[in-house]
């Protein structure tokens, strides 16, 4: 449910001109069946030990054992290659079609369900990756490939190795090293090229309406968004079932409101009202 209170700030900040922007992070796919890979979903086994997600997806695990790393993000693509994008997809793209020169979409998902929908969304950054690609190891280049698809083409289950054959395949075309996940690991920093780290910081400052959707708020890029939003008199509105990093520090500020609710009901509440402002 919005409220009145939210519904007029909003309403002020859709006559205004500056950008209307989202942030979503795996909430909105938890609707798709996907799940976070932050909880016991994540886990790995191998013997007696459970490796954490925050351990499997680094640059660390990665050069200790590529297969192990490897075999982790194949079961994940395989996941999210049965998932379909679910109603939040959809109503952020209704929601660009409505104002297509002042909509963003930044997300953190790297699940690739932005694109699996009917049309897809243009102003959208991914900001941790895309699992739909990988690239060169050794950055020879930094050209992304698609991933095999016969790596990916069956469903893969938990701690399955991959086999020798399946490595051979996972080798950087140009120059014959390791290939990796096109994504940011736990231990690697944003960088404008791969992850747009200076284009979001940009258009957060831009933002006169900031949604952040499904986010925890745990790293460190989305509370700059969030931030830079904030310092420029902007509206930041967080819709989560469960309060987050973000939610008390939204209350304390006239220009911060938190929705509780989940995200397909929200999104589609909030086109609908966009829809009558904009009429
Ligand atoms: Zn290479």
């Amino acid at each position: 449910m919005i409220t009145q209170e939210i519904k007029t700030n909003i309403e002020r900040q859709l006559q205004h001109t500056r950008k209307i922007t989202f942030l979503v992070g795996a909430g909105i796919s938890a609707e798709s069946g996907i799940p976070t890979f932050r909880g016991k979903d994540g886990f790995w086994t191998d013997g007696s030990r459970n490796f954490t997600p925050q351990e499997m997806g680094t640059k660390k695990m990665f050069d200790l054992s590529f297969n192990k790393v490897w075999s982790w993000y194949l079961y994940r693509i395989s996941i999210c290659n049965q998932a379909k994008p679910n109603l939040s997809h959809i109503e952020l793209s209704n929601i660009e079609k409505m104002i297509p020169s002042r909509f963003a979409l930044i997300s953190q998902n790297v699940d690739g369900l932005h694109f699996r929908q009917e049309s897809f969304i243009e102003n959208l950054y991914l900001i941790h990756g895309d699992l739909r690609f990988m690239r060169c190891s050794e950055s020879c280049s930094r050209e992304l490939y698609d991933i095999p698809n016969s790596l990916i083409e069956k469903p893969r289950d938990r701690n399955t190795p991959i086999l020798f054959d399946e490595t051979q395949l996972l080798v950087c075309p140009s120059c014959g090293a390791e290939t990796r996940p096109h994504v940011l690991w736990f231990d690697e920093y944003y960088n404008e090229y791969y992850y747009h780290l200076n284009k979001v910081l940009r258009i957060a400052k831009e933002t006169g309406l900031l949604i952040v959707v499904g986010t925890s708020g745990a790293t460190n890029l989305p509370k700059k968004i969030v931030k830079n939003t904030l310092a420029r008199q902007g509206i930041v509105v967080e819709v989560n079932p469960n309060e987050s990093m973000f939610t008390e520090h939204l209350k304390a500020r006239k220009n911060g409101f938190y929705i509780q609710g989940k995200s397909s009901e929200v999104l589609l509440e909030m086109r609908r009202f966009f829809q009558k402002v904009l009429d």
